[in-house]
């Protein structure tokens, strides 16, 4: 040991100073403390008498000397570190320590704050504060020969700050979610309530007073609640309450009921729940739970269950991966049961069903099962006593998360009035277009004298006044107007009755809209139109039946020649449409046009804008919705623009164009034939039309006879063996097809051109009557015209079907 009197500058210091005296220096690179340098012997006696931490490290190792303060900082590795080099004594910290060192050794002073390390040894898990001072020790020569620490430990005071931090950020989490709880429950509605069984006080937030219609801020109690409460729910929500707070029941609270405000009077639905809170012993002290205003879901509940019963619908719910199927009274009723014959699945749903509709209502049900489709079907259900009654049922199905069926719900309701009365509407529409066509038909029958009477009358040349040549004029068109009603009528009954066949050839379209503008030019040249026919291209097809096309654009340009005041124009085009495949055919007229809220209607049957009365030439509101019907069986559609009344109207038709080469034309204008005499037999029983006919033909040069029976036509024909019969269908006695059997059983009847004459004239009646033995079919009142073209392609003596 080194006598202190020797070593005057480790003199005092405490358990360092002791510690620094007794070491043996020998080993260090200091040397014996006799022989250190005076600057280091004054930095030892100086830290030696310092309360506060302090640190040497001297020479180019940085051997280490500490006094007592410091030794709590170097944990275990005190008393070791005394006269090591500093890199072995903070070996874990050396990588943030050397920097500093290096600094301050090359001169450096340096001060840190709250610096945290990680240091071993030490009593307490990391991280440790230090706040220190680094600062260069000089040797004699005036040469930095070492550095000098002040450290203080700071890690309780960062903690303790850090802690307060955390706690601060605690105290902010639990506001925030405090406020997200009372936005969530203010959103919801919902309130809560705790009541101390105690006392029997009663903790309410402000809603719940408000659904109790209690407008003061009072200290509250259970007797309030109870009182509050909707006398008919009274002992129902006691009950629930009772079995909440019953120890060995323990139930959870759950119940709806209806409070009637204190201070308001209103009632209101709540949806309350809850529980009991029991104390060690089993008792229970406290009630707590929410509730909640469901007035507004009640009453949309209430009004749907008055819905359904007022409408007698029933409903269900199918869980369709269990099978098993719920239904309400309702249902029961609508399927004839009684109550608590109830039905539970499916198969037992179908055994109620009419065995006619019943495969039908496994299949849907299966689809729905199997592709998750929602059921709608009418069909037929069998009472016990044997009443059969329609039903419509409608279900909506869910899907799981995988996308399979899960189940359905839905409603019934009993249509059997319903579909009564639809039937019989479906039996009077019916009755109706028999009895339009029937009427179209008869009225055929004294239009055709008419027509070829005025025909007559107009051939007898010179000898008429001139009044009488108008007045036949007037006739004339007159009886053109009525022939094109009866025509349109016919033709919208048979629409309906499905009873057109339309051709489907490949036609011109340029020749379509000449022949339709021909057929309607006297109209339009009456009316003074100008009309403008734009060029189309002639290698433009369409694809259907020239008549009808012909007799759509012909309605068409008719019916602005009509709503057009006199002197207007009219224009036809034609061409390609931009939609792919189809063509666009426009008529388009400066005249009344037609409100934007009839555009839509103007398409339907028997309709007419009211706004135009005054400018109807006459018809039946039929006309429009011949050419839809007939449109759209050629697959092709219309549409009507205006821009409004007096701004004139356009109409459309699309139809598909054809691809193929053109095969046929409409039908070219006649060609007025001159015939041989020829010996011709009229057959009609409408004695009217028979002779008009005869004088017609007469007229024309040839020999008639004349039948108003078949018995009477089959004698004539054996009799006078006639080049041409024209014979009527509708005959009493022999009717027209069985007279026509008669006469081609006769000899020589090969060469016998048939013509029947009827005024039944769909593409059916034509079939039949080629069937029954006729070469040709027309129809009456019958445009003279064609009986001229008939007769000029006939040759006595030739063999029929020349024609
Ligand atoms: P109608 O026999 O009355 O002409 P339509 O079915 O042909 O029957 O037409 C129905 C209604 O549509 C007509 O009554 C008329 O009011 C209106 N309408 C048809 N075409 C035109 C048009 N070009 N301009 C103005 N209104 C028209």
């Amino acid at each position: 040991m080194t006598d202190t009197l020797d070593l005057p500058h480790l003199r005092g210091g405490g358990a360092m100073g002791a510690l620094m005296r007794s070491h043996d220096w020998s080993g260090t690179a200091l040397g014996p403390p006799q022989s250190w340098p005076l600057s280091l012997k004054t930095a030892a006696s100086l830290i030696l008498r310092a309360q506060q931490p302090m640190f040497i490290g001297w020479g180019p190792d940085c051997i280490s000397l500490y006094n007592d303060g410091y030794i709590g900082i170097l944990g275990d590795k005190h008393p070791d570190a005394l006269g090591r080099p500093m890199a072995e004594v903070w070996g874990e910290i050396w990588d943030a320590l050397r920097p500093l060192n290096e600094a301050v050794l090359r001169g450096e002073s340096l001060s840190f704050e709250n610096m945290p390390f990680q240091l071993a040894g030490r009593p307490t898990p990391g991280p440790h504060y230090f706040s220190f001072t680094y600062t260069a020790l000089l040797d004699d020569d005036g040469e930095v020969a070492g550095i000098f620490c002040v450290a203080t430990e700071t890690t309780a005071t960062v903690n303790l700050a850090d802690n307060a931090l955390a706690a601060r950020a605690a105290q902010q989490a639990l506001a925030e979610s405090e406020e997200r709880l009372r936005l969530a429950t203010e959103a919801s509605e919902i309130a809560f309530w705790d009541l101390n069984l105690r006392d029997n006080s009663l903790i309410w937030q402000p809603r719940l007073r408000t659904m109790f219609g209690i407008t003061t801020d009072e200290a509250l109690s259970l007797d309030d609640f109870f009182a509050g409460l909707h006398p008919d729910d009274r002992t129902r929500v006691a009950r629930a309450f009772a079995a909440a707070c019953d120890p060995a029941r323990r139930e959870l609270y759950n119940i709806e009921y209806r409070a009637v405000g204190r201070d308001d009077g209103r009632v209101r639905w709540i949806a309350a729940k809850g529980k009991g809170l029991f104390d060690a012993g089993g008792g229970c002290v406290r009630a707590t739970g929410t509730a909640m205003d469901v007035t507004s879901r009640k009453t949309t509940e209430l009004a749907l269950e008055m819905a359904l019963e007022a409408s007698h619908t029933g409903t269900f719910h199918w869980d369709i991966q269990d099978n098993h199927l719920t239904w309400d009274d309702a249902l029961d009723r609508l399927f004839g049961l009684r109550p608590g014959e109830a039905v539970r699945s499916l198969d037992q749903f179908i055994a109620l069903v009419h065995t006619d509709d019943r495969a039908e209502v496994i299949r849907r049900c299966e689809r729905c099962r199997d592709t998750g489709d929602d059921f709608e079907m009418e069909f037929r259900v069998i009472y016990p006593d044997g009443s059969v009654h329609w039903l419509y049922d409608r279900g909506r199905t869910f899907l799981d998360p995988t996308g399979r069926a899960k189940t359905m719900t839905g409603a019934c309701v009993d249509i059997t009035t319903y579909v009564h009365t639809r039937e019989a509407l479906r039996l009077a529409d019916r009755q109706k277009d028999d009895f339009l066509a029937t009427l179209a038909h008869e009225l055929r029958n004294p239009l055709a004298p008419l027509r070829t009477g005025l025909h007559l009358l107009q051939n007898i040349q010179g000898s008429l006044p001139p009044p009488a040549e108008r007045v036949l004029g007037i006739m004339q068109r007159q009886l053109d107007h009525m022939v094109r009603l009866v025509d349109d009528l016919l033709d919208i009954a048979r629409i309906r009755q499905g009873k057109i066949l339309l051709r489907q050839d490949a036609l011109s379209l340029q020749l379509v809209l000449e022949q339709a503008l021909e057929g309607v030019q006297t109209l339009l040249d009456a009316r003074g139109h100008r009309v403008t026919m734009e060029a189309v291209d002639p290698a433009l097809q369409v694809t259907g039946d020239a008549t009808r096309l012909v007799q759509v654009v012909g309605n068409l340009l008719n019916n602005a020649a009509k709503y057009t005041p006199r002197g207007g124009s009219v224009t036809l085009r034609g061409g390609a449409a931009s939609e792919p495949g189809m063509l666009l055919i426009e008529v388009a007229d400066t005249g009344i046009g037609i409100p934007s809220d009839m555009l839509e209607h103007v398409f339907d049957r028997f309709v007419q804008v009211h706004q135009h009365i005054d400018h109807v030439q006459g018809g039946l509101g039929i006309g429009l919705s011949v050419v839809k019907d007939l449109v759209e069986m050629h697959g092709g559609r219309v549409a009507a623009e205006s821009a409004g009344p007096g701004a004139g109207s356009l109409f459309r038709v699309w139809l598909p164009r054809a691809a193929a080469p053109l095969s046929v034309g409409p039908a070219s204008p006649a060609r007025a034939g001159t015939s041989e005499r020829l010996r011709v037999l009229v057959v009609d029983d409408n004695r009217d039309a028979a002779e008009t006919m005869a004088m017609v033909l007469e007229l024309g040069g040839h020999e008639v006879l004349l039948a108003h029976d078949g018995a009477a036509a089959v004698a004539l024909v054996e009799r006078h063996d006639p080049a041409v019969v024209f014979l009527d269908i509708g005959m009493p006695g022999l009717n027209g097809y069985e007279t026509a059997a008669l006469l081609r059983a006769l000899p020589g009847a090969s060469s016998l051109l048939l013509v029947a004459l009827t005024g039944w004239g769909s593409e059916a009646d034509q079939a039949r009557s080629l069937a029954a033995g006729f070469d040709l079919h027309l129809t009456k009142p019958v445009d003279i015209e064609a009986v001229r073209r008939v007769l000029a392609a006939v040759r006595p003596g030739v063999e029929r079907a020349c024609v």
